[in-house]
């Protein structure tokens, strides 16, 4: 008899079902077949669940991509993975055959899959994935850092676009779970002053309780003063996590300064101001996702020297799942694990 499971399903319009399905089988040659343990909850996964949908997922999947878990059985094809060891997953199944992926620029392939967005994901018993989208991480990583490892390849891949020297000093806009691991990031490579800015209280205390140098609320003041006091100059490095703060952005960067714009708004176009940028010499990266971002940060993770589990502040099953969104939609969380 096939192994039963209950898992919700993502219904359209910010609806979520629970029904019970036969646990998913090899299929593929390269399949493989992961017992999840834990899976977070994205910053997509809100998107996804708004009403009106934020982000674009088919009704009928089951949506997560942050996912830790044990091989269970892996596809006559499979190679370098075997059952009982631990994975994480890179969520996008790129096509190696578009114009971009064929010139290694895969963050920018065209005809894209992602587990969890629009293929089933891992809120989820069992999860079945293409071995290329599974990597093994050591058993020695706890549970919950490891869940954390595709968020952390997002920042990874974005801080290598901007040349950076130990003690720079570097100003983050958003300190939400991303923004606050681009400070843990930044605070690993040897950062100088780490200052974060935000709005909302709650995410301000957890930026100062992490130790950052400032937590500065945009609300209550002008944050390019208080930068530049902090500073002299302004920041070297400025992170925009939200997407719409291009402007506050380069306020906030020093002559000469680099911006790494991260946040995804796509609805919002805030105005540039293009002469700030010209005479003060600034450069803006546009970073999506990260290009080739894994295999660093397996290694960061395994080095320990990075743990960011310490941004988990809620633990649910998954029949609490919209629980879990409704806290971090509220800002009640900062990262919520699903344990399954
Ligand atoms: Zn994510
Ligand atoms: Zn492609």
């Amino acid at each position: 008899m096939l192994k039963q499971e209950h898992v919700p399903i993502f219904r359209g319009n910010g609806v979520l079902e629970y029904v019970v399905r036969e646990a998913p089988q090899i299929e593929a040659d390269d399949d493989v077949l992961v017992q999840i343990e834990a899976c977070g909850i994205c910053g997509t996964d809100l998107n996804i669940l708004a009403i009106p949908p934020a982000h674009k997922a088919p009704p009928g999947i089951v949506i997560g991509h942050e996912g830790v878990g044990i091989i269970t059985a892996v596809g006559p094809a499979v190679r370098g993975l075997h059952p009982g060891d631990r994975v994480v997953i890179a969520n996008r199944l790129t096509c190696g055959k578009c114009d971009y992926c064929r010139r290694g620029l895969d963050n920018q392939c065209t005809t894209y899959q992602t587990i969890g967005t629009t293929i089933d994901g891992a809120f989820a018993p069992t999860l079945r994935a293409p071995a290329r989208a599974l990597w093994k991480i050591d058993p020695s990583v706890p549970r919950d850092d490891a869940a954390l490892f595709e968020p952390l390849s997002c920042a990874v891949g974005s801080v290598k676009r901007a040349p950076f020297q130990p003690g720079d000093s570097v100003a983050i806009i958003g300190a939400g779970p991303m923004g606050l691991l681009f400070a843990l990031l930044y605070r690993t490579l040897g950062a100088g002053k780490i200052m974060l800015l935000d709005v909302a209280p709650y995410r301000l205390e957890f930026a100062q309780e992490m130790g950052m140098d400032a937590a500065i609320n945009v609300a209550q003041g002008d944050a390019a003063t208080e930068i530049k006091r902090m500073t002299g100059i302004g920041a070297d490095i400025v992170v925009d996590a939200v997407g719409n703060q291009i402007g506050q952005a380069i306020q906030l960067a020093r002559r000469g300064g680099q911006v790494i714009l991260f946040g995804l708004r796509p609805h919002d176009n805030p105005p540039v101001n293009q002469y700030t940028i010209t005479r003060y010499d600034l450069t803006v990266h546009g970073t999506f996702v990260g290009l080739h971002p894994f295999a660093q940060t397996i290694q960061l993770l395994e080095s320990r020297r990075i743990q960011p589990s310490v941004l988990v502040t809620h633990r649910l099953p998954l029949a609490e799942l919209e629980r879990g969104v409704d806290l971090m939609r509220t800002q009640q969380a900062m990262k919520v694990l699903i344990e399954i």
